[in-house]
C-alpha cells in the first residue's frame, strides 16, 4: 500500500516525489526499472531560462527558476547553477528587426526589463561565470555589432546584433536530480526497480498499480511520468495522451585547443547557415547519399562550455533534421552529426575553425523531446480519479522539472494551484477555443 505511486524516476518523477514530500505526502514510491535520471534527463544540455515567446512558459519557467533558485541556495549549489545568460546572435538585419520584436512581447509578456545597447550606449552588466546571485534580469539587446563584440570578442564579425537573456544559464542536471531523490527519500519516499505494467481502476478511480516481476502495491494516486514512454502509460489509464518524440542529438567536443571561450554564455546562430565545404568534401557527400549537408540548414545551431574553467569540454548543438518517430533504443544519429555541429558553431565562433583539418575527439547522445503540438508540458490531474501527468516535457525538461513537478504535487495533495495551472492541464483540450487557437500559436521558441 503506498498513498502514490510515481511512474518514472526521471527528473519529472523525482521533482514531483521530492515536491510531495515537501508538502507532509512521504508514502511515495517511484518505480522505474532503469537508474534514476539515465533514459532522457542525463542526455540534456542542462540549460535553462525565463525567456519564452508565450506567456504560459515565462509564467511556468519564472516558478521552476525561482524554485531552482532557493534550492540552489539550501544545497550549497549542490548543482552547480550559473546565470551566464542565453546569447541569441544574428549576422541578418532583417532577423535583427523581428528579434527585436519579439523581444518586447517577451518582455510585456512577463520576462524582464529589455535593456537596449549601441555603440554609444555602455549600460551592460557582464555575467559572473560560476554563481547566480545578482544577476540582472530580463535581456539586453545589442542592435549593433560593436557594442557586442566589444563585451563578447570571440564572436565572428559577421554578427549585426544580439539578445543576451540573463535569467537563464544552466546547471549539473544529475546533481540536481540526485539532490531532489536523496531530499525526497530521506523524508520517506522510496525507489523501486520495477516496470509499471498495469494500473487498476475500481469504478473510476485508482486502485492498485502492477509491476512486470507480478508484484503489485494498493494505492489511490498514480503519475505518469515516464517520458518518452508517457503515450504508453497513459494508455495503463485509458487516456490517449497528445504527444509525439522528435529525436534530438548533442555532441561533447573536447576542445583541446581551448577555442571555445571558458567564460562564455550559451551561444545561439539565429540564421539559417549553408556549410562552407570544400569541392572534394562536397562530392565526399554527394557519393555518400549526403547531398542535404550540402543544403541550407535551417537556425538553431547552438553551444556551450562544458565543466569548470579549466574543463577542455563544450557542448554543441543542432537539429538540422527533425525527426519524428515512436521512441526505440538505440537512437540512430547521423555519424556526421559532431561535424556538422562544430562547422556551425565555427560560424559563431570563428577560432573553432582549428578544427576543419583534425576533428577533434567528440562524444554524440541522443534523446527523445516528447511533446504536444504547442510545446506546452502536460502537468496535473488526468483520467480517472487519482490519475495525473507530468510529462511532455520536450527540450526544457530540466528547466520547467521544479515547476511541473510542484504543480502536480500541489494538485495531489488538493492545495490551491496557481491560476496558469490550467495552461498545463490536459483538459485544457477539452475548450473548443483553445484548440481553435493551436493552429495559429507563433513559434514555441524551443531550440
Ligand atoms: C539532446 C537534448 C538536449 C536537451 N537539452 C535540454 C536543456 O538544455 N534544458 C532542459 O531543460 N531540457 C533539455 N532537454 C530535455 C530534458 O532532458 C527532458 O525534457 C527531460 O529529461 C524529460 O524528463 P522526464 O523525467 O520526463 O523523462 P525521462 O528522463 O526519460 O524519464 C522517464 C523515466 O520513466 C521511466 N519509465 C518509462 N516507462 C516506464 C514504466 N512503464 N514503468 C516504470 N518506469 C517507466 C523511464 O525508464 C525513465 O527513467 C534536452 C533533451 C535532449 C534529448
Amino acid at each position: 500500500m503506498a498513498r502514490v505511486v510515481i511512474c518514472g524516476a526521471g527528473i519529472a518523477g523525482i521533482s514531483t516525489a521530492f515536491h510531495l514530500t515537501r508538502l507532509g505526502i512521504t508514502d511515495v514510491v517511484v518505480a522505474d526499472p532503469r537508474a534514476p535520471l539515465t533514459l532522457t534527463s542525463d542526455k540534456s544540455t542542462e540549460c535553462y531560462r525565463n525567456w519564452w515567446p508565450n506567456e504560459p512558459m515565462i509564467r511556468l519557467m519564472r516558478r521552476s527558476i525561482e524554485l531552482l533558485d532557493g534550492y540552489a541556495r539550501e544545497s550549497g549549489n549542490a548543482f552547480g547553477l550559473n546565470r551566464r545568460g542565453y546569447l541569441y546572435l544574428t549576422a541578418n538585419d532583417a532577423t535583427l528587426q523581428s528579434m527585436v520584436t519579439q523581444a518586447r512581447a517577451a518582455s510585456r509578456a512577463g520576462a524582464g526589463p529589455l535593456r537596449t545597447h549601441t555603440e554609444r550606449t555602455e549600460r551592460y552588466v557582464a555575467a559572473g561565470s560560476e554563481w547566480f546571485a545578482n544577476a540582472p534580469e530580463g535581456a539586453d539587446l545589442f542592435l549593433d555589432a560593436g557594442s557586442l563584440r566589444r563585451h563578447f570578442p570571440f564572436l565572428s564579425d559577421r554578427v549585426v546584433g544580439g539578445l543576451h537573456a540573463r535569467t537563464a544559464g544552466w546547471l549539473s542536471a544529475q546533481q540536481l536530480g540526485m539532490w531532489l531523490l536523496e531530499q525526497a527519500t530521506a523524508a520517506g519516499a522510496s525507489l523501486i526497480r520495477a516496470e509499471v505494467v498495469a494500473v487498476e481502476h475500481s469504478g473510476d478511480r485508482i486502485a492498485a498499480v502492477g509491476f512486470n516481476d507480478g508484484s503489485r502495491i494498493e494505492t489511490t494516486t498514480f503519475v505518469n511520468a515516464a517520458g518518452p514512454h508517457l503515450r504508453r502509460v497513459g494508455a495503463l489509464v485509458g487516456l490517449d495522451l497528445p504527444v509525439a518524440s522528435e529525436v534530438h542529438a548533442k555532441t561533447a567536443i573536447r576542445d583541446h585547443l581551448g577555442r571555445f571561450p571558458r567564460e562564455a554564455p550559451m551561444v545561439i546562430w539565429n540564421d539559417p547557415q549553408q556549410l562552407g565545404w570544400t569541392s572534394v568534401e562536397a562530392q565526399y557527400l554527394r557519393d555518400a547519399g549526403r547531398r542535404d549537408l550540402l543544403d541550407i540548414l535551417p537556425p538553431g545551431c547552438h553551444g556551450r562550455p562544458e565543466g569548470g574553467l579549466e574543463s577542455p569540454w563544450a557542448l554543441g548543438l543542432w537539429e538540422y533534421r527533425t525527426k519524428v518517430r515512436e521512441p526505440t533504443w538505440p537512437i540512430p544519429t547521423d555519424p556526421l552529426y559532431a561535424e556538422v555541429v562544430l562547422r556551425g558553431l565555427a560560424r559563431i565562433i570563428p577560432a573553432l575553425e582549428s578544427y576543419s583539418e583534425a576533428l577533434p575527439e567528440t562524444v554524440v547522445d541522443a534523446g527523445y523531446y516528447t511533446k504536444t503540438k504547442e510545446n506546452r508540458p502536460l502537468a496535473g490531474q488526468a483520467g480517472p480519479e487519482g490519475s495525473y501527468v507530468c510529462g511532455a516535457l520536450s527540450g526544457f525538461g530540466i528547466m520547467a522539472a521544479c515547476a511541473v513537478g510542484e504543480l502536480v504535487a500541489l494538485g495531489i495533495a488538493g492545495a490551491r494551484l496557481p491560476r496558469w495551472s490550467r495552461w498545463f492541464e490536459l483538459r485544457r483540450y477539452d475548450d473548443p477555443k483553445y484548440v481553435a487557437s493551436l493552429a495559429e500559436m507563433p513559434d514555441s521558441g524551443q531550440l
